[in-house]
């Protein structure tokens, strides 16, 4: 019922000439690929190589980041119109290395959604807690609020075309993976807030990805999951 979506998060690797070198060996291994939507997100530089390398496949583009004003004095910012002209389908939001280090709150991610949203960007918004949180019996209390500041405040409609992402702080780029257990649990929270809030038709139809140490050994067992939908891969993609 939910196509999953396996998305790769770049972050900031990749120059343009890598990014040509990269679709040339990864398009031959996914071209049959049909019953996942892959998503790949590399920063804004290397998204227009990322585009037209993609061009003719299934294969769909998305940013990491934008900013939530349509244009202005921001330097050094990207808007969603900007984003949305050059074909770029998704946007990762809330990431929680920019919460980290970008100082992002949830208000402020709740403005990139519906920026996002307005100019008919698809956003993958991030939540998860941090190990602290986790080893403190917060976690649900965290994803919570999170969602309860966060892309709670959309509208039934705007929410329905959010993709939610599960990524637990402590397993982001450590090594150290959620078990499918432990990040089923987390994900059965999220879409169960998601019912309370929108409803369970919405819950039923939102694709809830997992991230954090996704690698080609445990995505399987994450897979199995039934209320994983899909992985956000930082590292391994
Ligand atoms: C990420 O960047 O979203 C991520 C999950 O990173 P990694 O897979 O490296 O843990």
């Amino acid at each position: 019922m939910r196509t999953p979506i396996m998305a790769g998060n770049w972050k900031m690797y990749k120059t343009v000439t890598q990014t040509i070198e990269y679709f040339d060996k990864f398009l031959p291994l996914v071209e049959n690929v049909q019953s996942r939507e892959i998503v790949i997100c590399p920063p804004y530089l290397s998204l227009s190589a990322a585009l037209q390398k993609t061009q003719d496949t299934s294969i769909r583009i998305g940013a990491q980041n934008l900013h939530q004003v349509k244009e202005g004095a921001y330097t050094g910012e990207v808007s969603a119109p900007m984003l949305k002209e050059t074909g770029v389908e998704f946007v990762i939001i809330g990431h929680s290395e920019r919460r980290q280090h970008f100082c992002e709150t949830d208000q402020f991610i709740l403005e990139k959604t519906r920026a996002a949203l307005a100019s008919g960007l698809l956003p993958i918004v991030c939540v998860g807690e941090h190990l602290d949180q986790r080893e403190n019996g917060q976690t649900d209390a965290v994803l919570t609020e999170q969602f309860a500041h966060g892309c709670g405040g959309l509208t039934p409609e705007e929410f329905s075309q959010v993709v939610l992402a599960y990524e637990p702080v402590w397993a982001i780029g450590t090594g150290r993976t959620a078990t499918p257990e432990i990040a089923q649990d987390a994900h059965l929270h999220l879409r169960n807030l998601v019912a309370n809030h929108y409803g369970q038709q919405i819950a039923d139809a939102t694709r809830i990805l997992y991230g954090g140490s996704v690698k080609p050994d445990n995505i399987k067992g994450l897979m199995a999951q039934p209320d994983i939908d899909g992985g956000l891969v930082g590292g391994a993609s």
